[in-house]
């Protein structure tokens, strides 16, 4: 495996490699469900990229860029063992000048359910990932369903900017009593873990429901909300795949998102249904 802490490093590493190219974008912390992305990247490319940055402009001020969990040496080797070809670990500097052009999120999708408690993170997550893709130029690149808005707004983005990327999705992956994983589950203690159990609960009460033949947004929605007392939600949202509230279930074309704070972690999870 190879590490390009820069561009030019990353290019000279590509240089003789012209045939497919899969690239998962990671803020590392990497754990199973990173894994499931290189695993799906190595299986369907001749080359695998992984990235890992820790994206300042993604961050509001206040949220907790200053102690996102960083592991360099056991994510090297993850990557090591995962069969990387190349792990990209560029620096802010080298990522970022002064007075930069950038990409803003659209004025809707880019403000609802995260961008409310978060306005601008979208742009943040935009601009870099348009930066890793130019500087990386997959044929295909991996992002998971866990993070489903930040999903339809990078598919948005390269739709909207006629890039030839493939964009592949992948199931979220949980630990066995249901909590999806995400590098923040560190922040929490056993109590808090065991109330975020709530959340993925949440999430299977609704699909449970769904399979009963309730359809009915609103009605889901409070049976959600009941399950998730007494953690601080930030939203229970009914969508489709365009990200518009719906009034009913569509088997085939509804994402059921949650957003709670347990403590003082913020988790985001949701089904696909
Ligand atoms: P992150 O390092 O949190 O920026 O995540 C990097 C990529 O991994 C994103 O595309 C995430 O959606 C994806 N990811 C994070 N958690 C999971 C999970 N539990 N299952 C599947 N993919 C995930």
């Amino acid at each position: 495996m190879i590490i390009a802490r820069n561009v030019s490093e990353l290019h000279k590493a590509l240089e003789t490699r012209n045939a497919n190219v899969g690239f998962v974008p990671t803020m590392g912390a990497l754990h199973i469900g990173h894994r499931t992305l290189i695993d799906a990247a190595r299986r369907e490319n001749d080359t695998v990229v992984v990235s890992i940055f820790v994206n300042p402009t993604q961050f509001l001020p206040g949220e907790d860029l200053s102690k996102y969990p960083r592991r360099e040496e056991a994510d090297f080797k993850i990557c090591e063992l995962s069969g990387v070809d190349v792990l990209f670990y560029p620096d802010v500097a080298g990522m970022y000048g002064e007075d930069e052009v950038r990409i803003c999120a659209p004025d809707v999708r880019g403000y609802i359910l995260e961008g409310v408690s978060r306005p601008g993170h979208f742009d943040g997550v935009l601009t870099v990932v348009m930066k890793l893709l130019n500087q990386v130029r997959p044929t295909r690149a991996y992002f998971g369903k866990k993070d489903a808005q930040q999903l339809a707004l990078i598919t948005q983005m390269v739709n909207n900017f006629f890039m030839h990327i493939e964009i592949v999705s992948m199931e979220t992956v949980r630990e066995s009593d249901g909590l999806a994983l995400s590098s923040r589950n560190v922040y929490l203690s056993a109590i808090e873990r065991q109330e975020a159990l709530k959340i993925s609960a949440s999430l299977k009460q609704a699909t449970k429901q769904v399979m009963q033949g309730n359809l009915s947004s609103e009605s889901i929605r409070q049976e959600m909300l009941t399950i998730l007392l007494p953690l601080d939600v930030e939203y229970v949202a009914i969508v489709n795949r365009a990200f518009e509230l719906i009034p009913e279930v569509i088997l085939g074309d509804t994402i059921i998102l949650v957003a709670a704070r347990v403590g003082t972690t913020r988790l985001i999870d949701n089904v696909w249904m």
